[in-house]
């Protein structure tokens, strides 16, 4: 069996948190190194690690908190605005393998950029046209 995920050992208890939500199957805490004040990760209680893993319903409820916080981490920080994101998968910058989604609460002129802004200088592939990208896409989900 694989070693427990840090946010399993969060979630039962081993290893300190902030939390700031929690239900049967989704919690949410504080982040350790947080990008602003309030910055949350919201996490479902089993260790899915990818969205590709995570069982419809549960990705609902994780949403669900995420659409519930939102607005209470903003009105708590005095934030602004707010960007939320998931790092999925390893090669997207995900360090912890155990789905979670950031939210990050935003201040005006606080430097940060846009989600446009994770992809600044990449060398992107604009070889393949977005029709037979699309239609890739549509054969994958039929
Ligand atoms: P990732 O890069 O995987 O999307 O983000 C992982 C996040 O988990 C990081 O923002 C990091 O600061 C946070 N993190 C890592 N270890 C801990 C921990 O033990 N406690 C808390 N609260 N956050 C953590």
């Amino acid at each position: 069996m694989s070693e427990p995920t840090i946010f399993e050992r969060i979630v039962d208890g081993e290893i300190p948190a902030d939390i700031v939500h929690e239900t049967d199957r989704v919690i949410a805490f504080l982040d350790a190194n947080p990008l602003s004040p309030g910055h949350t990760l919201v996490v479902p209680k089993e260790p899915h690690e990818r969205l590709r893993d995570t069982p419809p319903g549960l990705s609902a409820e994780i949403f669900e908190a995420v659409r519930t916080l939102t607005p209470a981490i903003e009105d708590a920080v005095e934030a602004d605005a707010t960007t939320v994101g998931i790092n999925d998968g390893p090669a997207a910058g995900q360090e912890v393998p155990h789905l979670h989604v950031h939210i990050v609460p935003r201040f005006e002129g606080d430097g940060g950029g846009p989600i446009h802004a994770v992809m600044d200088g990449a060398a992107v592939d604009g070889t393949v046209d977005s029709g037979t990208i699309a239609a890739a896409i549509a054969e994958e989900l039929e």
